[in-house]
């Protein structure tokens, strides 16, 4: 009877002690989240505003940016409809306000500019968009266990985030030319779990980072600005389409394309002008012709 009152209270408190390490452990991790997150809204919340907005922009001209669809100026491409970060940032440089509606800057009365706002590796300093980031997936990811040459090895373990030394019982994964190492059995499990929520990798630079810490920078130079299109651009006509008829906008009359027929783009859409006179009228007041 002793005996198993003795052997009973030992398991029992085993399993308690087994159940608070375990605790503890969740806990830890738990709260350091909700820590970091908390701290990341008060930041924005203090004076930094933005909105998203739609763009088309051309995949291989990325300076082209319109609010409208259309064609790319440059190389006839269908725009692709983007959703860009913009804010109305103050125009002082070292000046932080960013506002979602237009106005006056609140510290400095200056008179707020529509931009975009990029965001830069903390790392390497290079622009890159979210959507760039190098990401494993599930089937990328396989353990391994460490070589000799990496036992002693300070490393940091992605899941954790602390450093921590390799012993012969590590296990790792390798990715993109870079081998992460696991500092316990419920990373090695969360690792395999949710690889690309601990495996995040900068495109320029090959480094870790920490898609909160991008540095979020509005561009406040005017070319950041959507231009509005104002004047048309013109491009020479192909060989495919010498020989076939046209309609010169300015004219109103078809003729014959040849070679030195011109191609006017105006708003994302082409038009075909029979002579130099008419490309000079066409450039004047494209919106006289158009209509
Ligand atoms: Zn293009
Ligand atoms: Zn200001
Ligand atoms: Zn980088
Ligand atoms: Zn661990
Ligand atoms: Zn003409």
């Amino acid at each position: 009877m002793k005996k198993n009152y003795i052997f009973f209270s030992i398991l029992l408190s085993f399993l308690l002690v087994g159940n608070k390490v375990t605790a503890m452990m969740c806990c830890h991790a738990g709260e350091h989240h909700y820590e970091e997150k908390v701290g990341k809204k008060k930041a924005k919340a203090e004076i930094k505003e933005s909105f998203y907005s739609t763009i088309y922009t051309c995949p291989m001209h990325p300076e082209i940016q319109q609010e409208k669809p259309g064609n790319c100026p440059k190389c006839k491409m269908e725009l692709q409809k983007k959703q860009i970060l913009m804010t109305y940032a103050c125009p002082e440089e070292d000046c932080e306000i960013q506002k979602a509606k237009p106005g006056k800057c609140p510290k400095c009365g200056k008179e707020l500019i529509k931009c975009e706002i990029k965001s830069f590796c903390q790392k390497c300093g290079e622009e890159v968009e979210e959507s760039q980031l190098i990401k494993p997936k599930k089937e990328d990811i396989k353990l391994r266990s460490v070589k000799n040459e990496e036992i002693g090895k300070k490393v940091f373990c992605p899941v954790m985030k602390k450093e921590f030394v390799v012993s012969k019982k590590t296990k790792a994964v390798d990715y993109n030319d870079k081998s992460y190492y696991l500092c316990c059995g419920f990373c090695e499990k969360e690792i395999l779990k949710n690889p690309q929520k601990y495996i995040i990798i900068c495109p320029r630079c090959g480094e870790q980072v920490n898609p909160e810490d991008l540095k979020q920078k509005p561009i406040k130079s005017l070319k950041s600005e959507v231009p509005k299109e104002e004047k048309p651009t013109f491009r020479d006509v192909t060989t495919d389409e010498i020989g076939k008829e046209a309609v010169c906008v300015v004219m109103n009359k078809k003729f014959k394309v040849s070679q030195k027929a011109k191609v006017a783009v105006y708003k994302g859409k082409e038009y075909y002008l029979c002579c130099p006179g008419c490309d000079t009228e066409f450039i004047e007041d494209p919106e006289k012709f158009i209509k």
